[in-house]
């Protein structure tokens, strides 16, 4: 157990914990929009994780302690689940109670150097930690696909977000040295290693994600709609864009994104070469801003300056878009340093404010 965080942990409940557990954020790389139309995605760990501290508590209360919020909150099981970041961690709580399985009241310490509200999911981190820290703690027999299985259940069900299976997969069965392969659809999967000779840079736009949410939900809805009028399950289903001629504008524009995108990830998963690689994440964003109208003018930008960089192979936003943050995959080999600070003051020049959220060059 590392001794700085049984010590805040000591310092916030005035005992030591029984139990740690980490998990880490990620970054998708390639297969962005997909995973909810039952398609591929090729996130990978980032070195960045979040810990969680179990011990029993001393009264018939939870006590949750985030040290990133510097907020406390105390929950007895007969309490409705609150507002803010505890639903998170009472939600999987629920979801393991829901197994028929009695958690005793605990005291719970959260700390993570995952940046909260980034798109590099420091929520499916913390679930995936927490429930970790559980399994450890009550000896449970659930693998690690039962993990992401349980977080993604208690994000939907307890925190009310919509989302896929991608986030709490990557955190549970990701490492920051592969890309995890996945069939959403099937939970299919394959640890790749990076195309030989790249490594990767994920750059913050510094753009809040304000329609990200209205966004998304527009956005699966036109592709449900979309696969509705092509008579299949899900936009998985079809391979061949020639198929989509007649759906009207945008849901055409929706599903051509769908389409390509799920065949980037295919043919990346054959094992291309760096370059090609980096081709297929400038063909991901075109595809994001042309098709699937989700980029806005600064990721734009970012994404032009980095493509622009000599020793960058590829970059495109990340995550649902509409803000957040961009991916850029760089030649291992290449001194950047200097390039990735050009690339800083230009975006800074034209009145944003951009920041390296993990930088593994
Ligand atoms: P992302 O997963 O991209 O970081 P989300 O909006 O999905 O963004 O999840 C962020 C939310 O998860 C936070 O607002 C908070 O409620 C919760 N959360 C994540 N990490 C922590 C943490 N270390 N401490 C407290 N809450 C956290
Ligand atoms: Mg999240």
């Amino acid at each position: 157990m590392s001794t700085a965080t049984t010590f805040t942990f000591e310092q916030i409940f005035n005992a030591a914990p029984d139990v740690q557990a980490i998990a880490p954020g990620r970054v998708n790389l390639l297969g962005e929009h997909t995973d909810y139309n039952d398609g591929f995605v090729l996130p990978t760990a980032i070195p960045q994780h979040t810990t969680v501290c179990l011990g029993t508590s001393s009264d018939d209360q939870f006590h949750i302690y985030s040290h990133d919020l510097e907020e406390q909150v105390n929950f007895s099981s007969r309490d409705p689940i609150p507002q803010g970041f505890s639903r998170y961690v009472i939600g999987c709580i629920r979801a393991i109670e829901e197994q028929g399985i009695v958690i005793p009241p605990l005291n719970i310490f959260v700390t993570s150097s995952v940046p909260i509200g980034s798109g590099l999911s420091s929520s499916a981190a913390l679930e995936v930690a927490m429930l970790r820290a559980l399994r450890s703690l009550l000896n449970l027999k659930i693998d690690d696909v039962q993990i992401a299985q349980l977080g993604q259940y208690a994000e939907r069900t307890f925190a009310g977000v919509q989302c896929g299976i991608m986030d709490q997969m990557a955190s549970s069965l990701a490492d920051s040295e592969h890309l995890l392969f996945l069939d959403t659809r099937t939970l299919d999967r394959e640890l790749l290693p990076f195309p030989e000779g790249s490594t990767f840079l994920v750059i913050d736009s510094g753009i809040p994600r304000t329609l990200a949410g209205s966004g998304y939900n527009q956005r699966r809805s036109e592709c449900e709609e979309a696969a509705r009028l092509l008579g299949v399950p899900a936009l998985r289903d079809v391979q061949d864009v020639s198929a989509i001629a007649a759906l009207p504008s945008p849901l055409q524009e929706r599903a051509r994104h769908v389409i390509t995108e799920n065949n980037r990830v295919l043919e990346a998963r054959l094992g291309v070469s760096a370059q090609r690689f980096g081709q297929l994440m400038n063909a991901s964003h075109a595809s994001l801003r042309d098709d699937y109208d989700v980029s806005v003018e600064g990721l734009d930008l970012l994404v032009a300056i980095l493509q622009e960089t000599p020793g960058v192979l590829g970059a495109r936003l990340t995550g649902a878009g509409f803000g957040g943050a961009c991916v850029a995959l760089i030649d291992s080999n290449a001194e950047l340093k200097n390039a990735i600070q050009a690339v800083l003051d230009r975006y800074h020049n034209a009145g944003y404010t951009g920041k390296i959220l993990v930088d593994r060059t």
